[in-house]
């Protein structure tokens, strides 16, 4: 059904609804994410942008500390705001962190607001969650890195879903879920690369499975040869 007004009728389906990533949901961080203007949730899409810059980035899990450590080699100071007394991340990441010498860890520390001048990020205010201590961090960057959703929910009860809502690839290699005909492809079914690139190679593998079930269905039906002319 689309918009509740149609209803298409098909015979293979592709799922291709990739998955959005979380904010923290202040106005100001909204704000210069819409602006483009310094707020990003993907170190290693933007992180190139603030070569030799100060940023801060907000998380404390596995992805959080890779995004952190993969900034600290382009920036000249990673500050790591984390909202509780440890990090969430498995040890060996939260230990490349921590020893890491231009990533400094505030523990406790809360985001209150992205500073900015109309245009582009300034600064991070933050808050001490223990101590209600308000600092300003200059910053150029904000980058969030506190988790993923798989734009999935229309698919729960019909498709094989992870614990996160990630669409199960039904035989790994393929497109394929646990529904015949039913296939998917990018970031929907894949919460490791998450990257354009990858969504396109899927994209294509989907689109091969979803004539070949096709074909298998019709014999009259013809499966396009790719030509590299
Ligand atoms: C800030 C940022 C920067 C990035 N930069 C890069 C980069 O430099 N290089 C790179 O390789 N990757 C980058 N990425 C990642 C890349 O954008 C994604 O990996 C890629 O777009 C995933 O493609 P997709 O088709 O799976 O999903 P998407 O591109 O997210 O597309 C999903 C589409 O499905 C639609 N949709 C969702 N639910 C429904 C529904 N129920 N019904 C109908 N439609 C629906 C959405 O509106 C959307 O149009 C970046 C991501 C972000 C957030």
């Amino acid at each position: 059904w689309v918009n509740e007004e149609k209803e298409i009728h098909c015979d293979t389906v592709i799922i291709s609804t990739g998955a959005s990533a979380k904010y923290l949901g202040l106005d100001s961080e909204q704000k210069y994410l819409k602006l483009g203007g310094g707020v990003s949730a993907c170190a290693v899409c933007d992180g190139f942008f603030y070569r030799n810059h100060e940023v801060v980035i907000v998380g404390a899990g596995d992805s959080a500390c890779e995004e952190a450590h993969y900034l600290s080699k382009l920036c000249t100071k990673v500050t790591m705001l984390v909202r509780r007394d440890e990090f969430r991340a498995s040890k060996i990441m939260a230990a490349r962190v921590k020893n890491t010498e231009n990533i400094e860890i505030l523990f406790n520390t809360e985001t209150e607001e992205v500073l900015g001048d109309g245009q582009v990020v300034t600064g991070v205010r933050v808050k001490n969650n223990q101590t209600n201590e308000v600092t300003d961090i200059p910053s150029t960057g904000f980058f969030v890195a506190i988790g993923h959703k798989p734009n999935t929910d229309i698919f729960k009860g019909f498709l094989d879903l992870d614990e996160t809502g990630y669409i199960i690839n039904a035989k790994p290699g393929t497109s394929k879920t646990n529904i015949d005909g039913v296939f998917v492809s990018g970031d929907a079914a894949d919460h490791v690369y998450r990257q354009a690139v990858t969504a396109a190679g899927t994209g294509c593998m989907a689109a091969l499975d979803a004539e070949r079930y096709l074909a298998a269905k019709d014999s009259t039906f013809e499966v396009s040869t790719p030509s590299y002319n």
